[in-house]
């Protein structure tokens, strides 16, 4: 499967069974599954999306937001218990014609994507068991 470095971009090519190996980017040795969340913006969010073969789980917060704060760590502990599901965070201050794109509400909000497709969104801050219920019902939807 298709693995993107969200460092510089590269397609990396990683045969399924290496995916518990922490496998690296060819390029510049980036780990392509780390154990805490990846950023994405505007600048390689389109790229990651479309060839990334896991799927992907998005936390869109901003740094006013007191909820978003309260669920970081939470979010961060549950991001180290999964290699076949990327977890990502976008800045929506940072980022507001993705935040636009994503017709964000109100923050936090969690979506899950598979490639390009949104599978699921929850908004509100969770805690570690709520999120992870959340994402293991939306992962057997997927098959992956
Ligand atoms: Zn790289």
């Amino acid at each position: 499967m298709i693995l993107v470095c969200v460092r510089c971009n590269a397609k990396n090519r990683v045969p399924e069974d290496k995916l518990s190996q922490n496998p690296q980017c060819g390029q510049c040795h980036t780990a392509l599954i780390p154990q805490s969340p990846i950023i994405l913006d505007e600048t390689n969010f389109s790229t990651f999306i479309q060839y990334h073969d896991l799927p992907i789980v998005i936390d869109l917060w901003a740094d006013w937001c007191g909820p978003c704060k309260m669920m970081a760590p939470h979010f961060e502990q549950v991001a180290s218990q999964y290699n076949r599901v990327v977890f990502a965070k976008i800045d929506t201050e940072k980022n507001p014609r993705l935040s636009q794109a994503f017709n964000i509400k109100s923050l936090p909000t969690i979506v899950m994507m598979d490639k390009t497709k949104e599978l699921a969104r929850i908004s509100g801050a969770l805690r570690g068991p709520q999120l992870k219920d959340w994402i293991d019902q939306q992962i057997v939807k997927v098959g992956k």
